[in-house]
């Protein structure tokens, strides 16, 4: 089965093909650097994330691209209020949301290209808009031509007549039509400016998408994502721009991911109910944070709370354990010859299900289906008194492929905890006293291999690490 993906422009599930053969061009629409990021703004970094690592294991060469909008009205205001500039406030966040999102695992993109450093590209771009006709100055300010681009609402499924009725826009004497949108904004005194022709000023929100995708990954790209409120009106002015300007598709597959409710509510700065991610990640393990936003498909809204944090932790614990499970007994592991084909055959099938279930539009949670038949198998396989190194290994080696998309397996060093290594040597004493020596040895080798020496004591047995 191919890639399908749900494509935002078309409402429909359509088979990917990439512009070129084995590569991919993904642009997704990144953070406003004035604060710190909550748990909601995880979604699209993890969900993308997560495409990413997708196509990379299908062996596509994914150039991704996301940005950082480092100045505007909301910048200007904080930066202000912390009497700081704009350039120190974005520092500021640019650093904690990559702290952020590495905390949980998310890849480095192949570039964070910033507005500040795109300047020049974007007062091109409003040019040849101005030049063509699709905008206009209007005392120092340039605003986007709506009415001349006839695809206006092709993204969102709205005409211009029902934008114009249906949604309470300022009205503002500038404009020729309310739902024209600003592409250059005129400084106020004392405001961060660039010059242009149009006098001193900073871009609209909108142009920096459309420069940036354009200058650093072509006048059409594969993927263009974010979450589903920048459909209306961001994206829907992306595109406004794009192809008023090149004629072309500006991306030929749009993605959106749904929201994320905290106790089924939304989140909101009036509702109080904001959690920063820095702050999760001191109270639970990222890892617990990325299962759950993929125990959800990435269309459906995911609702977040204690009991679905628990049920996560629950689940992805079940996972770890069989992969340490994995870890220990490949040291120990002491049957020899070849691998039975039963169980070449059985992973063979996971890994189809798998693919299949992400090849459905990054079903991340039937994928995770497979996920646990894959620990059911390796679990029963390992009960076994003697088990195969090579198989394993292969039961590892699948977790791991499975884990090279999601990232959800601890990596950290494997330390035993001091109730597994008591619990081990429970184990061996009895597995000596039903005289199952190849097990107290196993037991006895895994230990040692972790740095934990036994001695027998008249009190019984007492252990040390090294
Ligand atoms: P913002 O902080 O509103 O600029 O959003 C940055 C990114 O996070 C955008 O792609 C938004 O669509 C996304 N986003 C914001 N809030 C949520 C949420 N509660 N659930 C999912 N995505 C969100
Ligand atoms: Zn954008």
């Amino acid at each position: 089965m191919t890639l399908k993906v749900y494509n935002t422009l078309t409402r429909k599930k359509e088979e990917f093909v990439p512009i070129e053969p084995g590569k991919v061009k993904m642009y997704v629409c990144g953070p406003t650097v004035y604060n710190y990021i909550h748990i909601g703004n995880g979604r699209p970094v993890i969900f993308f994330d997560v495409v990413r690592r997708y196509l990379e294991s299908q062996n596509y060469e994914v150039n991704y691209i996301t940005n950082f909008t480092d100045v505007d009205d909301k910048m200007i205001r904080k930066a202000e209020e912390m009497a700081v500039s704009v350039p120190e406030l974005a520092e500021t966040f640019i650093a904690a949301f990559l702290e952020d999102i590495q905390s949980l695992g998310v890849h480095d993109a192949t570039l964070n290209p910033r507005v500040t450093e795109n300047i020049q590209e974007i007062i091109d771009f409003i040019a040849a808009l101005v030049e063509k006709d699709f905008a206009y100055e209007a005392r120092g300010d340039v605003y986007y031509r709506t009415s001349k681009f006839t695809d206006y609402g092709k993204l969102s499924k709205q005409n211009l007549e029902e934008l114009q009725h249906g949604i309470r826009i300022e009205v503002d004497e500038r404009k020729e039509n309310p739902q024209d949108f600003v592409l250059w904004k005129a400084a106020k005194p004392g405001e961060i400016y660039w010059d242009s022709p149009w006098g001193q000023g900073r871009p609209g929100w909108h142009i920096e998408c459309s420069a940036m995708v354009r200058k650093y990954l072509g006048e059409t790209i594969d993927i263009h994502g974010g979450g589903q409120d920048l459909t209306f009106p961001h994206h829907e002015c992306e595109i406004a721009q794009t192809e008023a300007v090149t004629g072309h598709p500006m991306a030929n597959y749009w993605l959106h991911n749904a929201f994320l409710n905290i106790d089924n509510e939304k989140m909101s700065k009036s509702l109080g109910n904001g959690i920063l991610i820095r702050d999760l990640v001191k109270q639970i393990k990222p890892q617990v944070f990325r299962f759950f936003m993929l125990s959800a498909h990435y269309r459906n809204p995911l609702n977040f709370s204690d009991e679905s944090l628990k049920q996560a932790a629950n689940a992805l614990e079940r996972i770890q354990n069989a992969y340490d499970n994995m870890k220990h007994r490949l040291a120990t592991a002491s049957a020899t010859g070849e691998v039975e084909a039963e169980i070449t055959d059985k992973l063979q099938a996971i890994s189809k299900q798998f693919v299949d279930k992400m090849n459905d539009d990054f079903n991340t949670p039937d994928a995770i289906t497979a996920v646990f038949d894959l620990v059911a198998e390796a679990n029963l396989y390992l009960q076994q008194e003697r088990v195969h190194a090579d198989a394993v290994k292969l039961y590892m080696e699948q977790l791991e492929a499975f884990d090279a998309t999601l990232g959800i397996l601890s990596q950290q060093a494997d330390e035993l905890l001091d109730e597994e290594i008591e619990q081990l040597i429970v184990e061996r004493t009895e597995s000596r006293k039903s005289k199952n020596w190849a097990r107290a040895d196993e037991i006895r080798d895994l230990l040692t291999e972790k740095g934990i020496f036994l001695e027998d004591t008249p009190q019984g047995i007492r252990w040390r690490r090294k």
